[in-house]
């Protein structure tokens, strides 16, 4: 979860600004936490606390309703709604709100089952769905299968559906201008981020530069380098000093829970 959350923080300051360079500095004044690190706490809140994904997810980005990048137009104005529905959206907000599930849940029906739900209540199209279901089952698989890169390459291939575009078109479109913001490009993109890097800070490194929603990729890729890699110490101290103290409250109280069982590789 903290994985997701430095991802977030540092890709931050590209989202909409200038495009990274090779050797860029992690954390500046200019970063900050965005939506991706609101809703993955929500989510989070939901599961520990015993809420309604919907009513979390609600009562967080009301709470926080202006966030730097803001958030999309459609998951805006289901916020702001006064009866939030499922929109059919596919954007890749299902799949960076969900690290969560892939640490709280052991048995791999209730991860997928805890990831649709978490999705549906506005991401229900199918690959919205999808997107949330892979990224919590890799988190999983990572951390309790120890499964290795090339194994959960296959498995999201063959579970999922998803091929994973080599790094060299990713950073070509993004190069390109291209804003990646759907499940069907996030989620693909950066698994392969995950796959190519060596280290948890290079995975979030790779995610930035390859441009586009250089946050919600970063995000991503971090959630699924944690389970495999761990974050840094470092780095984890860094984000926290972005964050404020209710969401201080669900971070703890998350790695409180999954302190005993989390099966994180050395
Ligand atoms: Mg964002």
């Amino acid at each position: 979860m903290i994985g997701a959350i430095i991802g977030d923080i540092v890709g931050s300051r590209f989202e909409f600004g200038a495009a990274p360079q090779k050797g860029f500095e992690l954390f500046t004044s200019d970063c900050s936490y965005t939506d991706d690190t609101i809703c993955t706490i929500a989510v989070a809140d939901a599961v520990l606390n015993g809420r309604d994904y919907k009513e979390s997810l609600l009562d967080w980005c009301r709470r926080y309703p202006d966030p730097m990048g803001s958030y999309g137009n459609r998951f805006y104005q289901w916020i702001h709604s006064e009866d939030p529905q499922p929109t059919n959206s596919f954007g890749n907000g299902s799949a960076m709100r969900v690290s969560s599930i892939g640490w709280l849940f052991d048995e791999w029906e209730d991860v997928l089952e805890e990831a649709k739900k978490s999705a549906i209540v506005s991401h229900n199209h199918p690959e919205g769905v999808k997107g949330a279901q892979c990224i919590a089952e890799v988190i999983c698989w990572l951390r309790l299968m120890r499964f290795s890169k090339s194994d959960v390459e296959r498995k999201v291939e063959k579970f999922f559906g998803y091929e994973l575009p080599p790094m060299r078109d990713i950073k070509k479109i993004g190069a390109q201008g291209h804003f990646d913001g759907t499940c069907q490009e996030t989620v693909p993109m950066a698994l392969r981020c995950f796959m190519d890097a060596n280290s948890f800070e290079e995975t979030i490194r790779l995610a930035v530069l390859c441009d586009g929603d250089t946050d919600t990729k970063a995000c991503i890729a971090g959630s699924v380098a944690e389970a495999y890699y761990q974050a840094p110490e470092w780095m984890i101290e860094k984000a926290v000093s972005y964050l404020p103290d209710d969401m201080l409250e669900i971070l703890g109280q998350f790695y409180e829970r999954i302190k005993d069982s989390c099966g994180q590789r050395k």
